[in-house]
């Protein structure tokens, strides 16, 4: 008998399982389709993480192919603009040590290489400033885009910043109301399986057996069903990167019109780094250690003393941080028969680059594009996206200790520990071996959607201080041309959207008095 998939339940009610639901919902047009029914599970008893503020451009996709207003998204979940991560002191710890990773690309970005001539002419600029204009705009508080720009068009590639919670609640409400998701508020106390090892479903306290055909475990760090009940192994990431430790805090602005950063600053400490990210309301602010290289006690004041340093003296700094244990880690495979993980039950690393968001979308978009039209068909998609994921885990945590292993600190143990060589894979190794010679480019790179492109190893490598040994001489000569003519451009594009984009504060104000143009 052929067993076709209608019915899938995803298990979970934080930013995976609504995010997943949205994705399905959307793509499958759950609210007039009555052959796919999508019921997604949430404990009352469980809360969900409620951390993780910082996105991908990819999110703007996500919300404008679901159907979302960017200006309700904007005002409920109490986001941000985010154009780039800065990273402060990680190279040297010295005052002035610091360096973007925008989300434009470098200008001429696959047609020129501009490394050759950064390296010889550019002298001491920062390969970030020359190569892309929206380092400018974060140093200056600029907004990526005009208070007339439609929704999701952007003049700088743009992602947001948002309070997770609050997140949760609009994308609930937005898939129960709009997209047609059945909600079920209940505790699952156990799994029911077929004989042939399916779940078959999910057994509840407040509302009994809830079956269906795919199961989607968005547990979080329980993994209830990938990792409880199928006992899929865990493949440890702690020997590469050590943080395993998160405390997190939320620090009000000294003024309600405090300067609101367009990028998160992630600032390195002698155990870790600290997140500070600004939302409308509020900052969320964050150190993640190794907790074999520092106590709790010395993390906390660590983060204070951040806080007190950026937050201005009329700042009301008051309340504990929340400790957040972190297994640093991916599973060993996130389909199994009929249950997929997405979200942290699938695995979860430090959150340097922000890609958890990025990669729960990912999932949910490989999920929906792909859907298996019958339980016969599934293994085979099993096998694909295990494949790819597995792929993705592990570029991921090279990208990560990319921003380690190039560091000269030694001002601690934590900071020579990460230059061990035993503590970088053989992969990254290789791949630094060659950029000696050559800047990193999408030969390095094989699949169509790379988690991370060959611009942001760029931007990475040489903001960590790497420069490269001199190439082949003639064509540099080439590349030096065009490269002269990228930075001018650069310059220009700098000090025309200096003059022309509002605050990012003027630009959020905007919004929520006026809202946004439709697209
Ligand atoms: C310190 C920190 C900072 C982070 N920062 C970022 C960031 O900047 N950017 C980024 O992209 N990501 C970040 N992340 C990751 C991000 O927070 C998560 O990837 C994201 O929130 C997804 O979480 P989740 O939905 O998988 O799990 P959770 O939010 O934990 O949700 C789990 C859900 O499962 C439900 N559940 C559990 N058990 C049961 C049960 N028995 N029955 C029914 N339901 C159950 C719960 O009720 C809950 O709804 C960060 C994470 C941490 C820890």
């Amino acid at each position: 008998m052929v067993r076709r998939i209608n019915h899938i339940v995803i298990l979970g009610g934080g930013s995976a399982g609504w995010l997943t639901a949205g994705v399905l919902a959307s793509e499958h047009q759950v609210k007039s389709n009555s052959d796919m029914i999508i019921t997604l599970v949430e404990s009352p008893d469980v809360r969900s993480i409620g951390v993780g503020e910082g996105t991908w451009p990819s999110m703007r996709d996500t919300m404008r192919s679901m159907g979302v207003s960017e200006a309700a998204f904007l005002t409920e979940c109490d986001a941000s603009f985010k154009q780039a991560s800065k990273f402060v002191g990680w190279v040297t710890a010295a005052t002035d040590d610091y360096y973007y990773h925008p989300f434009s690309a470098p200008q001429g970005y696959g047609e020129v290489d501009l490394v050759p001539a950064w390296a010889d002419l550019q002298g001491d600029y920062r390969f970030a400033d020359v190569a892309s204009f929206q380092p400018h705009l974060c140093e200056r508080g600029r907004a990526p885009k005009q208070n007339v720009t439609p929704e999701f068009a952007a003049v700088a590639n743009y992602a947001y910043h948002l309070d997770a919670g609050k997140f949760g609640q609009f994308m609930q409400k937005f898939c129960v109301e709009t997209l047609g998701v059945r909600h079920v508020l209940a505790h699952v106390q156990s799994v029911e399986t077929r004989d042939n090892g399916d779940i078959s479903g999910l057994q509840t306290v407040e509302h009994g057996l809830v079956e269906g055909d795919l199961f989607v475990d968005c547990t979080g760090f329980s993994s209830l069903l990938l990792g409880q009940h199928y006992g899929i192994s865990y493949i440890s990431t702690r020997d590469q990167l050590f943080c395993d430790t998160a405390l997190a805090l939320q620090v009000p602005y000294a003024e309600a019109d405090s300067e609101i950063a367009s990028h998160t600053i992630s600032s390195a400490q002698s155990a870790g780094w600290i997140w500070d990210i600004g939302l409308p309301t509020r900052r969320g602010v964050g150190y993640v250690y190794s907790s074999a290289h520092s106590s709790d006690e010395a993390a906390e004041q660590a983060l204070r003393k951040h806080v007190r340093q950026t937050s201005g003296s009329a700042a009301n700094i008051t309340g504990d941080p929340r400790k957040i244990d972190i297994r640093p880690g991916y599973r060993e495979k996130f389909w199994h028969r009929n249950c997929v993980a997405v979200g942290i039950s699938a695995g979860f690393i430090e959150p340097l680059e922000a890609s958890a968001l990025a990669l729960i979308e990912m999932s949910a978009r490989m999920i929906a594009d792909e859907l298996p039209a019958t339980r016969e068909s599934m293994d085979i998609v099993a096998r694909r996206f295990n494949k790819r994921f597995r792929y993705r885990w592990k570029r991921i945590v090279d990208f990560l200790k990319l921003h380690y292993v190039l560091s000269q600190r030694e001002d601690s143990e934590f900071w020579i520990d990460n230059r061990r060589s035993e503590t970088v894979s053989a992969r990254l190794q290789e791949l630094l071996a060659l950029w000696r010679y050559r800047s990193p480019s999408r030969r390095d790179f094989h699949e169509i959607e790379e988690i991370f492109p060959a611009a942001s190893y760029q931007y990475v490598l040489y903001g960590m201080g790497f420069r490269p040994e001199s190439g082949n001489p003639e064509r540099r000569l080439e590349d030096r041309a065009a490269a002269t003519g990228c930075f001018q451009t650069t310059g220009q594009l700098a000090a025309k959207y200096l003059r022309g984009l509002p605050s990012n504060r003027e630009l959020i104000n905007h919004v929520a008095a006026r809202g946004m143009k439709r697209i």
